[in-house]
């Protein structure tokens, strides 16, 4: 409930003096409805006024004058300016008005008397002009004041309005109780959230407006903190749904034993942050997040094993047949050998198959389901579901992985969630998109992967690229070639792609495989398959490569206009490659035939070339598109944050998330005096409805 010291914050703006029925759209359009919505409008500019005379005005700067009027010259013609000639010691300060009515300005600026005016300087046909300018008499100079932040307008609300808007909506807010800690604010030497807010709308020069400028800080931080303070409630919301206990058994020994190898320090931490969620008796809500052969089906089949020895069932889904095949192909041998079966179900499955496999696991004689969408189908049952595992999460709509968690049965407790991902964010989208789910990473590579060899190319040089790739198909070498989808019409790009397979078909003298987004599913698959069964040498696809499929043999990828994909992107697609024992290269091919690359598309490339950590690589791609591309951020799935920067505000977010979380394991009801502070600064952000990337 809201507390009633926020009531006039969250007031119309209509309760404010000056805003009526025309202004009220104007002002909701620019800020928002509320009184609040004012307060959190950061100016965007700031105009810093200093005294000049006539003789050291500065071009392009504002001026505050002392001057004294001289001459008034009404236009001669309709649409000519107005002008007043005025002096000061050093000489002259022409003022000028489009448009003005020649009364008002002579009442503004009477002959010979002195009057202070201020405005941008401009000079023309060499002479100091002011358009527009601010004029008060020297009793009322303080009325132009030295710094004056600008606001966004809009047609027919100015940023002075909005200002003035501004400065009565802060008249309106109360003082609060302070919610942060006191001795992060005394390290950090913020001021209070009232100061704060009075400061980020009196800026007194361009450092104020930085988003290291303490005032917009504190500002971020509240808000970030709040954000976070939702995402953590929701988290614990989570946790008190009962779960099945669940704890690794024979099963799960005899499974890790019949690993064809050790797992990597990562997965190790994984599994065991896993088990403990899955030991706690309350839901696990999951995210294991790790690159391309980073080795997350291991830690999921471990967990499956798990919960195969405690007598429930575990399902696995993933989004394509292939991949869904191949993860029953490989782990099904496994669960067996640990006593453990294994079914698979698709959509391509002979009725008899289909009839069986349901049966099992409707009885419980199958513990575990591999598959794809045919998963969450009504006409399957479980016996007694408590982990559903989401490979490629990304690729499931929220009803389609709820669908398949509503397979558990109530009296046992909610079903366990482990979802994957092999797109590594950086750490604060992490925050933002799955803050309300504990996160695994796997930072770590198993050993005996081959490194890739990257190098940068113009597209020009597409003919050795040609030849070299001729020699190594020779030598039994199985490639990628990608091209991209990104011209106005896809009919052009596939012709493009088309193009490119009859190319290199001609060239290579070897058959050449086609996949892309616009051909039928099954038919996809089909050269997909024939290419990790090593029938096809060479495959050119649109971007629409599986994900996580493994084809250990291929050990090329070339990728046409480089420049087009995201880094993440292209770090995904060169994770098909290096997957064998073959030394693996991945060959970035940019730019039309000029070759020109702009540098930020080089520095992009080049992180690429250098690295080949996708939390790296994700972190620094962040940056390079992050700061002045808040359509770009919240493209990538951060909300419209008011004062915070997910990029220079980086490790605020952190700070946040930790802090929200340490106060709610404290203190759950907020009941504390900090708590109670905290709850009025939960309602003055309002961030509960709002929706994360994993709803
Ligand atoms: P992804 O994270 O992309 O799903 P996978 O689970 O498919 O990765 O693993 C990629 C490959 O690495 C597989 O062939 C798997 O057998 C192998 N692998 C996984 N963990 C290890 C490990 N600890 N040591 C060696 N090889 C491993
Ligand atoms: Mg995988």
């Amino acid at each position: 409930m809201r507390p009633p010291i926020l009531f006039p914050l969250f007031a119309e703006v209509t309760s404010l003096k000056g805003v009526g029925p025309r202004m009220a759209p104007l002002v909701q359009k620019v800020a928002g409805p509320l009184v609040r919505d004012l307060l959190f409008l950061a100016p965007t500019g700031v105009v810093v006024r200093r005294p000049m005379t006539a003789a050291d005005a500065v071009e392009g700067e504002y001026g505050i004058f002392e001057v004294t009027a001289d001459r008034l010259f009404t236009p001669g013609r309709p649409g000519a300016p107005l002008k007043v000639r005025t002096s000061d010691a050093t000489g002259f300060v022409h003022l000028v008005w489009f448009g003005g009515s020649p009364q008002h300005v002579d009442r503004l600026l009477p002959r010979g008397e002195p009057r202070i005016v201020s405005g941008k300087v401009e000079r023309f046909n060499g002479e100091v002009q002011i358009p527009h300018p601010d004029v008060a008499t020297l009793d009322k100079a303080g009325e132009i004041p030295a710094a004056e932040p600008t606001y966004p307008g809009t047609q027919g609300l100015t940023s002075r309005q909005v200002r003035r808007l501004i400065g009565a909506a802060l008249s309106t807010a109360p003082d609060l109780s302070e919610w942060q800690d006191s001795a992060w604010m005394q390290a950090r030497r913020w001021p209070g959230w009232r100061t704060a807010l009075d400061a980020v709308h009196a800026p007194t020069g361009e450092a104020d407006l930085s988003p290291d400028a303490p005032a917009r800080q504190r500002l971020a931080f509240d808000e970030l903190f709040a954000h976070q303070l939702a995402l953590a409630r929701r988290r614990r919301a989570r946790l008190i749904h009962p779960a099945p206990v669940i704890a690794p058994g024979g099963a799960s020994r005899r499974m890790e034993a019949g690993l064809p190898f050790t797992l990597t320090g990562a997965q190790a931490q994984a599994v065991a942050e896993i088990r403990r969620d899955l030991s706690s008796g309350q839901q696990m809500g999951r995210l294991l997040q790790g690159d391309v052969g980073s080795g997350k089906t291991a830690v999921a089949a471990l967990a499956l094993a798990d919960v195969a020895s405690s007598g429930f069932q575990g399902a696995l889904m993933a989004p394509t047949e292939i991949l869904a095949r191949q993860h029953h192909q490989r782990l099904a041998p496994m669960f067996s050998d640990a006593g453990v079966t294994a079914v698979l179900l698709t959509g391509r499955d002979t009725a008899g198959e289909r009839r069986e496999r349901l049966a099992a696991l409707a009885s419980g004689e199958a513990q575990i389901a591999i598959g794809t969408h045919a998963l969450f189908q009504d006409a399957v049952r479980f016996d007694r579901l408590a982990l559903a595992v989401i490979d490629e999460q990304h690729r499931f709509g929220v009803n389609e992985r709820q669908r398949l968690q509503a397979k558990g049965d109530p009296r046992l407790g909610a079903v366990h969630l482990l979802t994957m991902s092999a797109t590594p964010i950086p750490r604060t989208l992490e925050l933002t998109q799955y803050g309300e789910l504990e996160v695994s990473r796997l930072t770590e590579k198993p050993p005996g992967r081959t490194p890739v060899t990257t190098a940068v190319l113009p597209l020009a040089r597409i003919g050795e690229v040609a030849k070299r790739l001729k020699a190594a198909v020779e030598t039994g070498a199985q490639a990628y070639w990608i091209c991209p989808l990104v011209a106005e019409s896809e009919a052009t790009d596939l012709a493009a792609a088309e193009a490119r397979a009859a190319d290199l078909r001609r060239i290579l003298k070897v058959e050449v495989g086609l996949a892309h987004g616009q051909m039928p599913g099954v038919q996809r698959e089909a050269v997909m398959a024939d290419f990790a069964d090593g029938r096809l040498p060479l495959l050119v696809a649109t971007t629409v490569v599986e994900v996580g499929v493994d084809v250990p043999n291929a050990s090329i990828m070339v990728i046409e206009h480089a420049d087009r994909f995201g880094l993440a992107q292209l770090h995904q697609l060169r994770g098909r490659v290096g997957r064998g024992v073959k030394a693996s290269s991945c060959i970035l091919l940019y730019g039309g035939h000029d070759g020109a690359l702009g540098e930020t598309a080089k520095e992009r490339l080049e992180t690429l070339r250098r690295s080949e950590d996708g939390f790296e690589i994700a972190e620094e791609d962040f940056r390079l598109r992050g700061g002045g591309d808040p359509l770009g951020l919240r493209q990538s799935g951060f909300p419209a944050y008011r004062f915070a920067d997910p990029v220079r505000h980086r490790s605020l977010m952190m700070a946040a998330a930790d802090d929200a979380r340490l106060v709610l394991a404290r203190d759950p009801d907020l009941t504390s005096e900090r708590g109670r502070a905290i709850q009025v600064l939960e309602e003055l952000f309002d961030w509960k409805g709002h929706k994360t990337g994993s709803d």
